[in-house]
């Protein structure tokens, strides 16, 4: 039998969920009805974001299904905001939990001068995926993406 690696400790997620509820979480963007928007930790994908479900469930079928499709409007809104504020090529969506057992999504922009855009995000190595943008950038980045977000879906509390 293969050991389950997330037995018997806690949530990544639900420790980054305190991190944003005590507000020392600094790439939160947005709070939506059932999700918590964040800034992703790869910024070489400028834009690059992950929201977290509210609900602490290892799998989207193990959700009520009304709260699905209410988190998959939550989802739809954020890749419009992103297609406007960002202009990518392409958006990638993908819902793992591999990791973490706790549903969440990454939201992939891909852009037309990344020469592996053909290819899944995680082939390219981790040292280059993972960019910091600096205060500045990143302040702006968040503001433009809350901005075009509230005006998508004005139930998001962005402050
Ligand atoms: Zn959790």
């Amino acid at each position: 039998m293969v050991p389950d690696e997330t037995a018997g400790r806690a949530c990544g997620i639900c420790s980054i969920v305190e991190g944003i509820r005590a507000g020392t979480f600094v790439d939160w963007v947005a709070e939506l009805p059932r999700s918590w928007l964040t800034l992703g930790d790869a910024q070489f994908y400028r834009g690059y974001c992950v929201l977290l479900a509210k609900r602490h469930v290892t799998e989207l079928h193990a959700m009520p299904r009304g709260e699905v499709h209410e988190l998959l409007d939550e989802i739809l809104a954020v890749g419009r905001t992103l297609a406007e504020v960002l202009k990518p090529l392409k958006l990638n969506y993908e819902c793992l939990g591999n990791q973490e057992p706790h549903v969440h999504w990454h939201i992939f922009p891909r852009y037309r001068n990344d020469p592996m855009r053909l290819a899944p995000v995680w082939l390219r190595a981790e040292t280059e995926r993972k960019v910091s943008l600096e205060k500045s950038d990143r302040d702006e980045l968040i503001a433009a993406i809350r901005g075009e977000l509230v005006r998508r879906l004005p139930t998001a509390r962005i402050g």
